[in-house]
């Protein structure tokens, strides 16, 4: 085995066994990572042209009932400030992101009780009404298939869950016993089903997380076949047990975006607040690496730092306006744009 094939073979096959991914991710150099890179990048420009698609991130609630070890919305959090957003709250940032050319809105949150389908359904169905010409993507963790089916009949296209990590065992490290990574797969699958053009991903670097684990998780987004798939690194969190592990490396993530974008090439890669966390230019070695997607925040200001997932996140302080000026010129440099359009997955 050696790396330049496996790297050739991604490249013409767009697939590679388990010991192969393995092998590459523990072998590759930093001349093989450049040669990686600029696979990725060439495909994703033959895909996007220059164009990178924008989604505007409302993050609705910081309450949730779920205790996933390394996250700082964890119930168990006494420190964290709790707060939720109202109706007219979420219909504000959206008119405000209509305004500044988003058209997709995405609701993100913890698990929080107050958002049943009622209220839920009818807050997707209003923004549904007003803005026809956007997606609404849903990303509010596990519901039932019944709840999953009901958003979606009230106008929801898209919806994020990431599998956290493929493999169960560790999945069981990382979350509370009631929790089960088997179930959390299951659903993706079940959104995929309903139609929603369904989001996977997992977080580099997590506690306990081994080279195996993630040449797991790459096989395991290869065999769904989401149209999005979102990554980046672990970042730990002061008030959480993991908070003395060593955050992800922006290395080894830049590298897995690559080997993400030649093993699926069509899917939608965000470039995430994570990376851009961990690293100054994270975000935009993000596109250079084959990501084609970012997410500036919509949020209203005075909450965005009570959505503390990870310590330290970027733009919490700049209003919406401002985070998006501050991207375009990042990414212009570079010689890309970012597009005021649905960006819609396209199969062909
Ligand atoms: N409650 C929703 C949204 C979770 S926040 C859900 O369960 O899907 C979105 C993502 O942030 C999570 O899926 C997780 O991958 C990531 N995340 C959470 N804590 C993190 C941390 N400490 N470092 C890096 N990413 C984290």
């Amino acid at each position: 085995m050696n790396t330049l094939s496996i790297i050739e073979k991604l490249k013409t096959e767009q697939n590679a066994s388990r010991e192969e991914l393995v092998f590459l991710l523990e072998n590759i150099t930093d001349s093989e990572r450049e040669e990686l890179r600029r696979a990725a990048q060439e495909k994703s420009l033959k895909i996007f042209g220059g164009r990178v698609y924008i989604r505007g991130l409302i993050e609705i609630s910081s309450y949730c009932k779920n205790d996933c070890l390394y996250c700082g919305l964890r119930r168990s959090n006494k420190n964290a400030v709790r707060y939720r957003l109202t109706k007219e709250q979420i219909l504000s940032c959206c008119e405000q992101g209509h305004a500044l050319g988003f058209r997709t809105f995405v609701l993100q949150g913890g698990e929080d009780g107050y958002f049943t389908d009622e209220v839920m359904c009818d807050i997707v169905s209003e923004i549904r009404r007003r803005y026809p010409d956007c997606a609404i993507t849903l990303s509010l963790g596990e519901r039932s298939e019944q709840s999953l089916q009901r958003l979606f009949d009230s106008g929801a296209d898209r919806y994020l869950l990431r599998h956290e990590t493929a493999d169960e065992n560790h999945y069981a490290r990382l979350h509370p016993d009631i929790m089960s990574g088997a179930r959390r797969k299951g659903l993706l699958c079940t959104l995929k089903k309903i139609g929603y053009q369904t989001g996977a991903g997992f977080m580099v670097g997590s506690p306990y997380q081994t080279i195996e684990n993630l040449a797991d998780d790459l096989l395991f987004v290869k065999e769904l076949s989401p149209q999005m798939c979102g990554i980046g690194p672990f970042i730990p969190h002061k008030d959480t047990v993991f908070r003395d592990f060593a955050q992800g490396s922006p290395e080894l993530t830049l590298t897995l975006l690559s080997v993400l974008r030649l093993m699926n090439p069509r899917v939608l890669l965000p470039a995430t607040t994570a990376l851009g966390t961990i690293h100054p230019k994270g975000r935009e070695l993000g596109i250079l690496h084959g990501a084609n997607v970012v997410m500036p925040n919509l949020s209203p200001r005075e909450h965005r730092k009570d959505y503390a997932i990870y310590d330290n996140k970027i733009c919490t302080g700049d209003e919406a306006a401002e985070c998006i000026r501050c991207l375009s010129g990042k990414l212009n440099a570079i010689g890309y744009q970012i597009v005021t359009d649905r960006g819609d997955y396209k199969s062909e």
